[in-house]
């Protein structure tokens, strides 16, 4: 079965092309640096991969979801999984608040340049004080005239660093303790999206972080002390922002497990020609029966992922409810990529753990997946809910 047309398979090779040009030959070197070159926004942005779905009128292509899904696809094969990220925050996780929830006058000003990638965006949601509890934010935005005035912090937010722009969720504070209760409660409802330029006084980024994979992705902790916000730039409904995170969370979730799989695709292959010619015992690895069965299986549970991500996106594109779907594409590809990660450096033995192996970076970029944009945890009480366990 085939879900992609010639439209999405010509955009795939022109993706592939520059991945191959423009990407791969960088990798290490970005990696080694701990940052992706801000050029290649702008360069991302010429070729037209930023803001593929969006309105022609904003500079976007004005296509459909299995364009980007095809984009998520080839950013992952590149083996720079710190990219893929960054990209997919910019395009799928932040920039969507605007698109969506933006007032025209704000869509006219940031989209043509978030599509042209001269304004990098960040998406700021996790505190230091936990990232699952969403409606649990404290940082804090009080209405002064015609301005917000917001107080707190953000951690680990992907492009956090280099962004132009941030979509910041703040509690709107009305005097009263912090509320408790379920969905639907004052706790979910008292928070609001706000997008700020990197430049408004108060907006600090207070470090950049150090992680165990992604090192190419800049991952910041945020502050804002007193930082004024024009009342403008409140995006959508004072206390919508709860539900619009969790709005933007299901591309959010789709782009994860398209990353995922496309991700583990590469990784297998990069393994079978390993095992097809290292020696060993009087032949290649890949003679070995148990060899080629475990190659068997990874192959099995990356198909299964790609078709439960596949049948998510179809129901995505045709705007049915999708959660418990998502949600499942979240947690099997997550999980199943932790298993072709542990498999494939085991099959590479010693050399799986060098540095010179792409295969020990996949390792250790993968581990993010689990935990990242909703944890397994979180997956599942998804799940179980959307089955009214
Ligand atoms: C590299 C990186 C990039 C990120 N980028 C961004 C970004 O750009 N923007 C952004 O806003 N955030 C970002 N995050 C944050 C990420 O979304 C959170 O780390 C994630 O949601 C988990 O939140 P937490 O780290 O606070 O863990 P916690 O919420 O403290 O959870 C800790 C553990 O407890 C478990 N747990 C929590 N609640 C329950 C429960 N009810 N039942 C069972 N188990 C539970 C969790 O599953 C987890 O295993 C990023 C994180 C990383 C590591």
């Amino acid at each position: 079965m085939k879900i992609f047309d010639e439209h999405h398979e010509m955009f795939r090779q022109a993706v592939r092309a520059f991945v191959q040009k423009e990407i791969e030959p960088h990798v290490e070197e970005w990696e080694e640096a701990g940052q992706i070159p801000k050029s290649i926004w702008p360069r991302m942005g010429e070729l037209g991969f930023l803001g593929v779905e969006y309105d022609e009128k904003y500079g976007g292509a004005g296509a459909d979801v299995l364009t980007t899904a095809v984009l998520c696809e080839e950013m992952a094969r590149a083996r720079c999984a710190s990219l893929a990220m960054a990209v997919g925050v910019h395009t799928d996780m932040a920039s969507p608040h605007l698109y969506w929830t933006g007032s025209e006058a704000l869509k006219e000003r940031y989209l043509p340049a978030i599509c042209r990638g001269e304004a990098l965006t960040a998406i700021a949601v996790t505190e230091p004080g936990g990232g699952s509890d969403v409606a649990a934010i404290r940082t804090r935005a009080v209405r002064d005239g015609d301005h917000y005035v917001l107080n707190g912090s953000k951690m680990f937010i992907t492009n956090g660093v280099m962004a132009d722009l941030y979509f910041v969720a703040a509690r709107i504070q009305d005097g009263s303790p912090s509320p408790q209760g379920g969905e639907g409660s004052k706790r979910h409802r008292g928070i609001s999206m706000f997008l700020v330029e990197r430049s408004t006084p108060g907006f600090s980024v207070s470090r950049k972080l150090d992680k165990m994979g992604n090192r190419a992705s800049d991952t910041a902790e945020l502050a804002f002390q007193d930082m004024r916000v024009p009342a403008e730039n409140l995006l959508g409904q004072e206390g919508g922002g709860f539900y619009e995170v969790m709005r933007v969370f299901q591309r959010e979730r789709l782009v994860a497990g398209l990353h995922a799989v496309a991700g583990c695709e590469r990784a297998l292959e990069d393994t079978i020609a390993y095992v097809q010619q290292r020696q060993a015992f009087d032949g290649p690895l890949s003679g070995k029966q148990v060899i080629r069965h475990r190659i068997a299986d990874l192959a099995t549970l990356i198909e299964a992922g790609r078709w439960l991500t596949y049948a998510a996106c179809l129901k995505f594109r045709d705007r049915e409810d999708a959660v418990k779907e998502i949600s499942m594409v979240k947690l099997f590809t997550a999980e199943m990529a932790q298993k072709v990660a542990y498999e494939c450096v085991q099959l590479h033995g010693g050399y799986g753990y060098m540095r010179e192996y792409p295969i020990e970076r996949f390792f250790r970029d993968i581990r993010l997946m689990t935990i990242g944009g909703g944890t397994s945890e979180i997956m599942k009480e998804i799940i179980a809910k959307q089955m009214a366990l």
